[in-house]
């Protein structure tokens, strides 16, 4: 084993890692300890939204280093204005709220949902959210979440998440009791195997959301900031919700989410929410580098391109191996497959020489793809090719 390994055992182990120290990234590709090279279609799960150390968020982060780092969330600074100021603008919401991940902005959006039931709703408080949900690993989110088994791996859970089934409105309906304050979803369900919310299910849920007097919520913290193609996903069915999450993307790759919220939802009084981090100049000035790069004219109809290219690529490869198909929406992709080698394909993949490839198996016959957003149309190429060779390797 490597020095550079050794000493892992001082770190606590939540996850199997394979036995490889990244040092270094640029752009699309990582650096490992040995100098081994990866073509990176993870990207972070979605982090890196414009790929490892872009020059535009390494310029921000050091100059606002160098100016402020945190003058404390009791004081205005700068760039946190500048940066709500520019989500406010590109979406449909009045207020942000920044927080450090994604879990703790979703943990905010169910206590602004509660709250929000306390004021106006005769103490509602029950959010409808949906089976094989990701919504983060805090207890209340872990129980908003609809991945199966947790809702015992750390009971009690929190009470108050029925989970009706995703583009079935029936069983949304089903729920709704006059304890029901909102119904909270992904717009495409990410780590359930890339699943979209069907438009008519989207502007359906709005109608229903009306009809009733419920908040809607979108956890955009996979789907935001350009992933799908357009800035928010939300955007594609064309709905106005209540409340919206983001985190991942919206800090190229550092400790940065929000929560957004229409002005009339907008009612947590002071002391009611807070944190020591929350909206530090030195990581919201690295989402305005993010969001100014996204934002520029033409950088999301790239994003549509390589889209499409990757969406054709994926079915070539369904075609030749006789797999299921693609799915997906923007650079938020997956390859259903015919069999479940997804893991033995991920780590084959890793392992190629002299280069390695990052995929990820979300479920073991569903490949997942979250390429930077500027990737290029040869990387895309690429990636195709290798997978291509690491299907026949792993097959035989
Ligand atoms: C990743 C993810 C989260 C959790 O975000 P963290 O920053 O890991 O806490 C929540 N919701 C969705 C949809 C996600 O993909």
């Amino acid at each position: 084993m490597s020095t550079e390994l050794s000493g892992i055992e001082a770190l606590m182990e939540i996850t199997a890692r394979p036995d490889l120290v990244f040092v270094r990234g640029e752009g699309s590709w990582l650096e490992d300890h040995t100098g081994k090279r990866y073509l990176d279609f993870v990207q972070g799960w979605a982090v890196t939204s414009l790929g490892h150390c872009p020059a535009p968020l390494v310029e921000a982060i050091t100059a606002q280093a160098r100016q402020l780092i945190n003058p404390s969330p009791a004081f205005y600074n700068q760039p946190s204005i500048d940066l709500a100021k520019r989500l406010v603008s590109a979406s449909c919401f009045d207020r942000v709220f920044f927080a450090n991940s994604g879990a703790e902005a979703n943990e905010g959006a169910i206590k602004l949902a509660r709250k929000w039931g306390r004021v106006r709703r005769a103490g509602a408080y029950k959010i409808i959210t949906f089976e094989n949900s990701f919504h983060g690993r805090t207890l209340a989110t872990m129980s908003a979440s609809g991945k199966p088994g947790w809702d015992t791996l750390f009971a009690p859970q929190v009470d108050g998440f029925p989970k009706a089934r995703l583009n079935d409105l029936a069983s949304v309906e089903a729920l709704i009791d006059d304890q029901t304050v909102a119904i909270m979803l992904e717009p495409v369900q990410g780590e359930a195997g890339v699943l979209p919310a069907s438009t008519g299910f989207l502007q359906a849920l709005r109608e229903l959301a009306d009809l009733h007097g419920l908040l809607l919520i979108v956890d955009e913290v996979q789907t935001g900031m350009g992933r799908t193609g357009k800035m928010f996903a939300y955007q594609h069915a064309g709905i106005t919700p209540d409340i919206m999450t983001l985190a991942k993307g919206i800090g190229g790759g550092v400790p940065l989410a929000a929560l957004c919220a229409r002005e009339e939802v907008s009612v947590f009084e002071h002391g009611d929410q807070g944190g020591t981090y929350n909206g530090n100049p030195l990581m919201t000035a690295a989402g305005i580098a993010v969001f100014d790069t996204i934002n520029a004219p033409g950088f999301l109809d790239s994003v549509n391109e390589r889209a499409q290219q990757l969406s054709e690529g994926l079915l070539r490869l369904v075609a030749k191996w006789g797999m299921k198909g693609e799915r997906g929406q923007g650079l938020l992709r997956a390859l259903l497959m015919d069999r479940s080698d997804g893991a033995a394909i991920v780590e084959a993949a890793r392992n190629r020489s002299p280069e390695g490839m990052l995929l990820n198996a979300p479920r073991a016959d569903v490949l997942r793809f979250m390429p930077a957003l500027n990737v290029t149309a040869d990387e895309i190429d690429l990636m195709l090719a290798w997978l291509d060779e690491t299907i026949s390797q792993v097959r035989g």
